[in-house]
């Protein structure tokens, strides 16, 4: 089955008098344990589309259904208990919490929104930090570590609660290219860890590559569908 099936989804924008179509018409299908990028100028509406795909907006015309739910029919209460079961969110500016240590930032979902029971909470979270090798650094505070450091703990975040997807919008656009490889190719090894999906924006042609499955967006409607040959993206990363 399907992770995510998107039929015909418009997003219509209304300021007023004035309309902007975020969305045109698009129609995409996303299998379990993918990584896909949307890949576009800025405008084209890929924050648009992972808001849609996330829940936090719904669109103006279309069907998706997200794990067999048909998202865009839920309430505003049931889209944050939807969220809150199986999507992760990564941002650009990693959005940790600067008063917590990286430990208690990944342990904050688990808190926050799922209510998971101490001993437990425990052992995901060290895992985690085990996984995305920020370990060692588990009592620092945001701004003691770098930006790749951060994205990797909110990669630990995204992953705490286990959700079937993960959606990051222009995860890299605040690093350098050599750490942007590095976010990547971590949230590759979660994917194959985890099986869960990851879905990524960038409007970096460089690291576009670095999808299995590249999604090119042009004023709100969709391109192409490129699937990458295993391999290119590893000799990709060599250039870096
Ligand atoms: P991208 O993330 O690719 O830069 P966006 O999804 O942010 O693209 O924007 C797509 C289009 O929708 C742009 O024309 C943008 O100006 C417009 N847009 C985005 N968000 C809003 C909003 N909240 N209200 C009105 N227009 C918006
Ligand atoms: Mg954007």
């Amino acid at each position: 089955m399907d992770l995510i099936s998107a039929r015909d989804i418009t997003k219509i924008y209304r300021i007023g008098e004035v309309e902007i179509t975020a969305i045109k018409n698009l129609s995409f299908t996303i299998s379990p344990a993918s990584f896909v990028s949307f890949v576009g100028p800025s405008g084209s509406g890929k924050t648009t589309l992972l808001n849609l795909i996330g829940c936090l907006d719904m669109p103006t015309e279309g069907t998706m259904e997200i794990v067999g739910v048909k998202t865009p029919a839920l309430g505003w209460k049931e889209r944050a208990t939807f969220r809150g079961e199986h999507i992760g969110f990564i941002f650009q500016d990693f959005n940790l919490l600067p008063v917590l240590t990286v430990y208690e930032n990944i342990e904050y979902p688990l808190i926050m929104v799922q209510n998971v029971e101490p001993a437990e909470r425990k052992k995901r979270v060290l895992r985690l930090l085990d996984e995305v090798g920020m370990a060692d650094q588990k009592g620092k505070y945001p701004d003691q570590i770098s930006g790749g450091q951060k994205q990797r703990v909110a990669i630990a975040r995204a992953l705490s609660t286990n959700p079937k997807l993960v959606l990051a919008d222009e995860p890299t656009a605040n690093l350098d290219h050599a750490t942007a490889y590095m976010v990547l190719g971590l949230m590759k090894k979660m994917r194959d860890e985890f099986n869960t999906t990851f879905i990524f924006s960038t409007h970096d042609p460089k690291i576009v590559g670095e999808a299995e499955i590249i999604y090119t967006l042009e004023d709100g409607a969709l391109k192409s569908k490129q699937v990458v040959k295993k391999g290119k993206a590893a000799r990709g990363r060599k250039h870096a």
